[in-house]
């Protein structure tokens, strides 16, 4: 039996008149997804995406997991396709549909008319095909308020569909209609996190790392890339930087007040990333900060270490508890990596008592003695790419 994957758009059908450019972003999306897997056929009509495979071997569990995982669609489903013949509809759709109520208990059959010339009613279409799933599953029961599953026929402009139920997509809007930003990425739980809810309002990912060699290893740096490869499912390919950091951090060792490293390293580390980040046409900066989290987190620390940046910082994990950042974390399967324990070059020259309230002033006095300018152009200079996918 032929069988195609239906997804339904979310956010995006209140979009009005840029809705088409939404669509399209989402099925570009979907097509670069699926190519791997085979060649697709992708079709819109009324808020609905079909995307039928060319070739008969299609791996329909692959493709809907990867489906799964692409912002804008709000609902996906496997569905039968079949004549646009009530006969057909009820053979070989209620045998498909049957298939799928396997330890089931109970249902219901819903059925939408697109094409209007078609004979039958909605209801007497759902009647019907009841009918014949319950012929087939007579164990079955018919709840019309809350089935465990709903099965419904699409009669449309080509052919009639038939689904039986649909899961829940990832939401949100499709990457790239929301712009580009720079995610600094570290190998901890946060970032990872921050980068994937900014492509979940449609942002197309950079990404940034500092790394200290030899304080952070390659097993860190690996971590970092495994990290934004299971971003990269969501978010599609991330162009990653690896900024030179060690001779910064050395210096800011050697020659800064302890009590200020962490806030100094931050602001180099906006300063280098808003120099980056406006090169690869970003316009913002994401990071993974919490309020309260740790001492470089706290309110006037972080007005220290924005005022460092020219663009501006997105910082969507700002209200969230741990808890609510790691069960995330565990959702998009970045946890298990973030946790493996590879130096982080921020816990490499850790004050054993940072400033908590600082100022600018203050921390700017106390990077006096560096050459600013020099170091940020050398390590720009010297920062390398990867595209990670
Ligand atoms: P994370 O879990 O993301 O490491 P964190 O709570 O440990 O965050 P910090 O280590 O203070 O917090 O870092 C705050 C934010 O700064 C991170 O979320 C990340 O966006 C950025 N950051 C930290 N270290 C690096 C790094 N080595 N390279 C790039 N960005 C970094
Ligand atoms: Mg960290």
């Amino acid at each position: 039996m032929k069988e195609i994957i239906l997804v339904k758009n979310g956010e995006i059908a209140l979009k009005g008149l840029n809705r088409s450019n939404f669509e399209d972003a989402m099925i570009r999306n979907i097509r670069r997804r699926l190519k791997p897997l085979g060649n697709v056929q992708i079709r819109k009509a009324q808020s609905t995406v079909f995307i039928e495979p060319c070739d008969d071997n299609f791996d329909f569990e692959q493709a809907l997991d990867r489906v799964s995982r692409v912002f804008g669609v709000a609902a996906f489903s496997r569905a039968a396709v079949c004549e646009k013949d009530m006969a057909d509809i009820l053979s070989r759709g209620a045998d498909w549909a049957a298939e799928r109520l396997k330890g089931v208990k109970t249902f219901k059959v819903e059925a939408k008319r697109a094409d209007k010339r078609f004979p039958l009613k909605s209801p007497e279409i759902s009647a019907a095909m009841g009918g014949a799933i319950l012929e087939r599953c007579p164990y079955l029961k018919v709840d019309v308020r809350n089935p465990e599953v709903t099965v419904v026929v699409e009669v449309r402009d080509f052919a009639a569909y038939v689904r039986a139920g649909q899961e829940s997509g990832a939401g949100g809007m499709p990457v790239g209609t929301g712009g580009r930003a720079a995610i600094l990425i570290s190998g901890g739980i946060d970032s990872p996190v921050a980068a994937w809810m900014m492509a979940k309002r449609g942002i197309e990912l950079t990404a940034i790392h500092f790394a200290s060699p030899p304080y952070t290893g390659p097993l860190a740096l690996k971590k970092v890339k495994d990290l934004l490869r299971q971003v990269a499912r969501y978010s599609g390919p991330i162009n990653m930087a690896t900024v030179p950091f060690t001779k910064i951090q050395e210096l800011i060792g050697e020659k800064c007040p302890e009590e200020y490293f962490t806030l100094i390293m931050r602001r180099y580390m906006m300063k280098i990333s808003s120099r980056l980040a406006r090169r690869d046409h970003c316009s913002a900066l994401i990071t993974g900060e919490s309020v309260g989290q740790v001492a470089s987190q706290t309110l006037p620390a972080l007005q220290v270490t924005d005022a460092a940046a020219d663009m501006l910082v997105l910082r969507p994990l700002i209200g969230m508890d741990k808890e609510e950042i790691v069960s995330i974390s565990r959702k998009i399967d970045t946890f298990d990596i973030s946790v493996l324990p590879y130096e982080d070059c921020c816990t490499v020259f850790t004050p054993r008592h940072p400033r908590t309230r600082p100022t600018v002033e203050a921390v700017d006095a106390a990077a006096a003695p560096l050459d600013e300018q020099a170091l940020i152009d050398e390590a720009v200079a010297g920062t390398e790419y990867e595209l990670i996918d």
